[in-house]
């Protein structure tokens, strides 16, 4: 063996010793579908792939070993619910037969049809699908890296220990104190995101340090998704207490005199949480996946297939959007769905079918009220793309009834996706 063959063969052997610790190793499979990344995308397409075809193997490899939840995770931040109500483990995953590998993918080689594992060696697949997520482009706003380094400016745009540090920075934050919360221009990781977030740290804010503000700073124009619902909120709600600005894009941070920088003037804050924009997750860069602005994975939107790499699917955050789309949780668990049974169809040589999925997206505006969005995409033959159909649209009035529908709405999509 040359030094070159005996390293490959040492990390295939930590990649099979890794599996077998997955617990199934020794069965006979007809071919392995490996998904990268077990967030919403990722977590549906494994157990998909094993519900409607268990004679593929399975392997999932996601770098944390819980998964936490972003949909709800604005809810922890105002301390209306708590971590503990936003994470689960893959055990549900495991009980469909999925191999679940806590590692981080480090590199793609689609010529010869296997990942790298930080850990555990080279993993070989038939079919490759990955959902890794966003990552953020920290060099776009000047100081940003180091400021999030002193701990003092945070992003929350992952939920988990930034979400734990944002949550313990609005405790602390004295009666009369400023939160600013600075937008990136569209397109980001859930349009109504940041303007739920707004919203209940409005309300935390009203019943326990009334004297406290909560500033946005927008890079877009105005408002990106159910408007004219947020706004209502925010006057009827939180007058004297929230403060929207559009067209306010954030150009640098300095954490020692905590100021924030936009193109036209300086504004100092309290607790500077700043979402600064973003792309495909770094593997999808490292893979060659990436195709548009620098940032995102275009998609045949029958298959989820890469443009870029055959036999590569790439779903849900990191995807090029299709028109009218968002970058939600409830369509990165549809592409899931697409992908899924397109490797199934593909792998037994057939063809895919018809596509159409449904996006629902809930915010709330306090702790028990919540407002709603809907839309269906179907594939359009003349434009070979996903097109939202006419129909769909808001909730009449923001209510505690559509909060109650937005909790089952995460039970329902946690369960789809997890168990
Ligand atoms: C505050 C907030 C609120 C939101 N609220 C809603 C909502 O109410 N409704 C809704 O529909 N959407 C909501 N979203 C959006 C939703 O969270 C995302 O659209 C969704 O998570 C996208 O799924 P994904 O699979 O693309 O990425 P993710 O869910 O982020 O999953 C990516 C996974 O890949 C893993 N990963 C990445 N790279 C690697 C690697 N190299 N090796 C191993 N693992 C890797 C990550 O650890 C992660 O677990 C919200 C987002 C935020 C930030």
């Amino acid at each position: 063996m040359t030094r070159f063959e005996r390293r490959d063969f040492l990390k295939l052997a930590a990649a099979s010793a890794a599996l077998s610790a997955a617990g199934c190793a020794g069965t006979s499979y007809k071919a392995r579908v490996v998904v990268v990344g077990g967030g919403f995308g990722g977590a549906t397409a494994a157990k998909y792939l094993r519900l409607w075809d268990p004679a593929l193997e399975v392997v999932l490899v996601e770098r944390a070993n819980v998964f936490t939840s972003c949909p709800l995770s604005n809810l922890v931040l105002a301390g209306f619910t708590t971590m503990d109500d936003i994470r689960q483990g893959y055990d549900g995953l495991r009980r469909h037969g999925v191999q679940v590998v806590n590692d981080e993918v480090t590199a793609v080689d689609a010529a010869r049809k296997t990942i790298r594992l930080e850990r555990g060696g080279d993993l070989t697949y038939d079919r490759l699908i990955v959902s890794p997520g966003i990552d953020f482009n920290f060099g776009e706003i000047q100081g940003y890296e180091s400021a999030m380094q002193s701990g003092r400016v945070l992003h929350a745009w992952k939920a988990g220990s930034q979400t734990f540090e944002l949550r313990k920075q609005l405790e602390q934050l004295r009666d009369g104190g400023v939160y600013i919360l600075s937008i990136p221009l569209a397109p980001y990781r859930c349009p109504p995101g940041p303007y739920e977030r707004a919203s209940v740290i409005a309300e935390y804010f009203k019943r326990s340090k009334p004297r406290s503000k909560v500033l946005v700073l927008d890079a877009n124009p105005d408002v990106t998704s159910k408007a004219g619902l947020f706004k209502a909120a925010w006057k009827d709600l939180y007058p004297g207490i929230l403060e929207y600005r559009g067209a306010n894009k954030a150009v640098a941070v300095d954490a020692a005199t905590m100021t924030l920088k936009l193109e036209v003037e300086d504004i100092k804050g309290d607790v500077l949480n700043i979402v600064p924009p973003h792309g495909a997750g770094e593997i999808a860069r490292k893979a060659g996946l990436i195709t548009t602005n620098n940032r995102w994975c275009d998609v045949d939107w029958r298959t989820m297939e890469s443009k870029a790499v055959p036999g590569v699917h790439v779903l849900g955050d990191a995807t090029l959007s299709a028109p009218a789309m968002p970058k939600s949780a409830s369509m990165a668990n549809n592409h899931a769905k697409i992908a899924a049974a397109a490797v199934i169809e593909v792998l037994s040589g057939r063809s895919p079918g018809p596509v159409q999925i449904l996006n629902t997206c809930y915010s709330f505006v306090s702790q028990k009220e919540a407002i709603r969005v809907s839309s269906v995409h179907a594939w359009d033959e003349k434009d070979r793309t996903l097109k939202a159909l006419p129909g769909g649209g808001v909730s009449a009035a923001r209510s505690e009834a559509e909060g109650s529908y937005a909790w089952s709405w995460a039970r329902n999509i946690w369960a789809d996706s997890l168990d």
